[in-house]
């Protein structure tokens, strides 16, 4: 797109200085951009004090709050590569990740002081509060920063949901933050009146770029609070104050199930929902309370967004994740151009990663020869243009010679009025090499006769797709983004 790009909080001083950019409900403090500005300058100037140079990585280990801003935007101008952490893994394994990432030096919060003295400890790496050091840090302020940035230079490192193996560090750039708010900002219309709030992991591509990077960059504003709680989000959304959110279908799903969720007004709510499909009575009950919930798919290496329902369409295409938006090309791989069908989805444009960090084997294993990224998801695409995930390959089965798509017997077994969620896997058979295993969590006070849902599921679908096995189930094992993690269930399978 660009080579190089604006100072992103520096121009948002200069646009917009004294609109509010977030609302921290912890320190329970409001930051206007060209606070917000300052306190990167100062962390710079802190940062450089500390011996970082451009290059150097510096971990960050907190619940959601505007300081990881500041360190993001303070890392921007340095060009010092942030690394959020995942909270929820232990010490252990976050020292793994650490000494991958290669860390100069680690910022937490008040309550990850413990881990993070840990993980500090173990890689030899100073220790910054983001209370106590960064107040000091803006109390001494620094010099303005103002030079235009590379838009290709690594800025953070996101982790992918490790829904299918290991997480992998996706380099995330300035280019990468302005395609998506183009791919977001014209199916949404994202404007600087807008405010969202900011409770998904901050650690995960969702948290940072749906919506508060764009809100940011647009200069709307955010209220962030520690981490998503159904109370407090429900809270905000009555308040009529919250024009859009991002959220992952789990989040739908503990909202759905909260009293007061009728009482919000969801008219004016402008909903996003990706990252895993959504079951289709989740669309149609908030559809029913008047809400427009947008399906959307893309990937931490993608920015992440790709495809975007349009909200004209919302509920008539009811499963599908809409077409590719502006900076975005798409081809089908193994389908051709026009003909409908179902292929892997490969992608190309500016808002997709240069690659993973460090890891230039897995970066040559994502893209093709010719510099597509190939994101290993199946999907068809309708005689409208509109697109449908059928599934990711790697969840595809084959039993008896044909292939099973786990998420079509997921979105079947989803309607049934006792089922709330499901996941199925493909497990090893003598007679028919594999089959399918569905895994069930029932509706708060439901039962279901497990002898009765085999035939309701033969009703509806070819005999070969019908789970051979049927557990009932409290939750399932899931990644810090909700995912349902298939790796783990077949290995309890296997150990069953
Ligand atoms: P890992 O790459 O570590 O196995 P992950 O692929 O879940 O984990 P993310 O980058 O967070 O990590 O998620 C991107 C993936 O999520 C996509 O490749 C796709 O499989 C899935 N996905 C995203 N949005 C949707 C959607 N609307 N419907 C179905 N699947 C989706
Ligand atoms: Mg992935």
């Amino acid at each position: 797109m660009f080579d190089v790009i604006p100072d992103m909080a520096a121009k948002r001083a200069e646009l917009t200085p004294s609109n509010l950019a977030f609302h921290d409900t912890t320190s329970r403090r409001d930051w206007t951009f060209s606070e917000i500005n300052d306190a990167a300058n100062a962390v710079a100037a802190g940062f450089t004090s500390s011996g970082l140079a451009d290059g150097d990585r510096v971990a960050i280990l907190c619940h959601n709050c505007a300081e990881f801003f500041v360190a993001l935007f303070a890392c921007q101008k340095t060009g010092v590569i942030l690394c959020p952490l995942n909270w929820r893994q232990p010490a252990a394994e976050l020292i793994e990740t650490v000494k991958q990432v290669g860390v100069s030096l680690l910022l937490t919060d008040a309550a990850h002081q413990e881990t993070a003295k840990a993980v500090a400890e173990a890689i030899r790496s100073p220790l910054v509060s983001l209370a106590e050091d960064f107040a000091s840090w803006i109390e001494t302020g620094g010099p303005s920063l103002n030079e235009a940035i590379p838009a290709e230079r690594p800025w953070y490192l996101l982790f992918t949901s490790g829904t299918t193996g290991l997480p992998k560090s996706v380099i995330q750039t300035a280019r990468m933050a302005w395609a998506n708010l183009v791919n977001i900002g014209q199916a949404i219309e994202i404007t600087s009146k807008d405010q969202s709030v900011c409770f998904l992991p901050l650690f995960h591509t969702a948290g940072i770029n749906l919506y508060t990077m764009p809100l940011f960059l647009t200069g709307g504003s955010s209220t962030i609070i520690p981490n998503f709680d159904a109370e407090t989000m429900v809270a905000l959304l009555s308040s009529g104050k919250i024009s859009q959110f991002f959220a992952v279908p789990a989040v739908y799903q503990a909202l759905s199930l909260w009293p007061d969720i009728e009482a919000i007004d969801w008219t004016n709510i402008r909903c996003g929902c990706g990252g895993a499909p959504l079951p289709e009575p989740l669309i149609l009950q908030f559809s029913g309370m008047g809400a427009k919930v947008l399906n959307g798919m893309g990937m931490t290496e993608t920015g992440p967004t790709v495809f975007l329902m349009d909200p004209e369409n919302a509920t008539k295409k009811i499963g599908s994740i809409g077409k590719p938006r502006s900076l975005v090309e798409v081809r089908l791989d193994g389908v051709r151009d026009g003909q409908e069908g179902a292929g892997e989805v490969q992608l190309r444009g500016p808002g997709i990663t240069p690659g993973y960090f460090g890891n230039p084997e897995a970066t040559a294993k994502t893209f093709t020869d010719d510099g597509w990224l190939a994101t290993g998801d199946v999907a068809r695409r309708d005689g409208d243009g509109y697109y449908f995930v059928v599934d990711r390959i790697k969840d595809m089965f084959i039993s008896g010679g044909e292939n099973v798509y786990p998420a079509e017997v997921e979105r079947v077994l989803n309607v049934h009025p006792a089922i709330l969620e499901t996941a199925v896997i493909g497990v090893p058979d003598a007679k028919w090499g594999e089959t399918g295993a569905a895994y069930l969590m029932l509706r708060p006070g439901e039962t279901v006769d497990l002898e009765t849902l085999r035939p309701w599921c033969r009703e509806r679908l070819a005999a070969y797709k019908v789970p051979a096995h049927l557990r009932i189930v409290d939750d399932f094992p899931r990644t810090a983004a909700g995912k349902v993690c298939k790796p783990d269930l077949r290995e309890a399978f296997s150990n069953d």
